[in-house]
């Protein structure tokens, strides 16, 4: 006989809380096409009762000690580093992501969050200034009190604890709704936060659809800011709902990143950092780098090299140790990769490594959602797939002539969010970075980050920087106190 699945609940003032309306929706492993539990299909009322739990509880938490804060944020992470199996299990069944990465990246990551703004808290420092003779002003940076915090499936714990943790951190109290796809590691978070002493109202978790959560939220009175993670169409939907009362918000978008190669580069260093920037949680990543340029000397071997690593790749169980590739998170956006690899074809792209769903890895996982890395050649940077978002194991490789043209080619999109430039002549590096539109440009690497620097997109990429000071800021109203002298 079959188990029961688990039925995630809500978490509002300090309980584990079933739906008002007591309807549930099937949460999926990606991995297997199965229902494995349950999630709340949530709706206003869920957000109400959450926005009257976060409020009773703000003034106290506002006022608590900087210094208890923070020691509540660092047992939290030391919690998460105690269950980080437990964690990465429910994170790879959720995502279909290889148990492998959730274990050394996803789960580390979400405690070092509320470690960083934990300790964070304690080192500020607020500015004053003295008018000569006639009076001080100092700023004073207040918590801002409701926020809402909206976060994708792609790294589901690690987003949302990059929000909660300095939401909470500075005073605030939270309504959180994670992606309706991978609420597994959320609800795990409830318990250790009850257990970590976080106070009944600090962080409520309302699970449940974008449309009627998600927009519950954005759209609340009460809620005054925003930061929210998702794609770019969601973003303008949650931006439209805050324009009009005037929220502080903060939007993490899309991504069509370049990843540009020239002739000069450490190839090795290079192959085997786009691998990982093209396929790392199967492209899944918003700052995958989705489009490769490499500079025609090298472009040859390049692919060569790039396509016998991408076909070495194992795509498999993700629960398994050796496996690479896990599976797409759903069938919507399996199908949705699969249009895109079927438009590269229509727009004269050759396929020169996957480009369709492998068979499947074992009995277990028949019926998951598995694609092949893919990588695509000779389509010009100017075609849909090389300006639209996959967010999928898709990358296409392009030659390119001269630095004006790839900079040109690479500055040629809605996005702005992250890109790579694989060099070593030290001026170039930094006449290339300084010349690409995103916020983040990695020389030489990728995905290598300190939490302290300001983190976020430029065009559809994004409103707003997260990340050490920006975040204390976002999540702080600064007050100007001016005394006579
Ligand atoms: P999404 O569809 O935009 O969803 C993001 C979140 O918004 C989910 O929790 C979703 O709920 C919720 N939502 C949907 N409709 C809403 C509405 N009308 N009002 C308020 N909330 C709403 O994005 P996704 O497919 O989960 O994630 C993939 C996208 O996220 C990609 O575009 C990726 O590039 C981007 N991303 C960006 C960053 C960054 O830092 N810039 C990081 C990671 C991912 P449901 O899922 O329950 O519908």
């Amino acid at each position: 006989m079959r188990a029961e699945p688990e039925k995630i609940r809500n978490y509002i003032g300090g309980e584990l809380v079933e739906p008002i309306s007591g309807n549930y929706l099937d949460n999926i492993e990606p991995a297997t096409g199965r229902r494995y539990s349950l999630v709340p299909d949530s709706d206003t009322r869920d957000v109400e009762a959450a926005v009257a739990a976060a409020e009773k509880a703000f003034p106290c938490w506002a006022h608590t000690p900087v210094a208890e804060r923070s020691r509540i944020l660092l047992r939290l992470a030391e919690l998460i580093d105690r269950d980080l199996e437990k964690f990465a299990r429910a994170e790879s069944i959720d995502t279909g992501k290889p148990l492998t990465l959730a274990r050394s990246l996803d789960i580390p990551r979400a405690s070092s969050n509320f470690r960083f703004f934990a300790t964070a808290i304690l080192h500020t420092e607020d500015q004053a200034h003295v008018m000569d003779g006639v009076a001080f002003n100092y700023t004073l940076r207040q918590p801002r009190g409701l926020v809402g915090l909206i976060s994708p499936w792609n790294l589901p714990l690690y987003l949302l604890s990059w929000k909660i943790a300095p939401a909470i951190a500075v005073g605030n109290t939270a309504i959180a709704k994670p992606s309706e796809l991978t609420p597994m590691t959320a609800f795990l978070l409830c318990e250790i936060c009850r257990e970590a002493g976080l106070p009944d109202g600090v962080l409520n978790i309302v699970h449940g659809t974008g449309p009627k959560v998600g927009a519950s939220i954005t759209a609340h009175r009460k809620i005054g800011t925003v930061s929210f993670t998702g794609g770019t169409v969601t973003g303008r939907k949650v931006a439209e709902a805050g324009a009009p009362l005037f929220k502080q918000v903060s939007l993490e978008l899309g991504g069509k990143n370049p990843n540009i190669i020239f002739g000069d580069a450490d190839l090795e260093a290079a192959i085997a950092g786009s691998l990982r920037s093209s396929f790392a949680n199967q492209g899944q990543v918003c700052l995958c780098g989705s489009r490769i340029f490499v500079e025609r000397p090298a472009y040859k071997t390049f692919v060569e090299r790039f396509v016998e690593r991408t076909m070495q790749l194992r795509v498999g169980d993700p629960l398994e140790e050796g496996t690479d590739q896990g599976a797409i998170v759903s069938r919507m956006q399996l199908d949705k990769v699969k249009f895109y690899v079927d438009l590269a074809r229509e727009e004269g792209g050759e396929i020169v490594a996957g480009g369709a769903s492998p068979a499947a890895p074992n009995e277990r996982c028949e019926g998951g959602y598995f694609f092949s890395p893919t990588v695509i050649t000779g389509l010009p940077a100017s075609c849909r797939v090389n300006r639209e978002e996959i967010f999928g194991p898709v990358v296409t490789v392009t030659p390119f002539d001269d630095e004006e043209q790839v900079l040109a080619d690479a500055n040629d999109t809605d996005y702005g969010l992250a890109s790579s430039v694989w060099t070593q002549d030290l001026k170039r590096a930094h006449r290339v970075a300084e010349g690409i539109h995103t916020g983040t440009v990695w020389v030489n690497c990728w995905l290598v980050r300190d939490l302290r620097v300001p983190f976020g997109g430029m065009k559809q990429s994004g409103v707003g920087r997260e990340g050490g000071n920006e975040a204390l800021h976002f999540f702080t109203e600064p007050k100007n106190i001016c005394i006579a002298r």
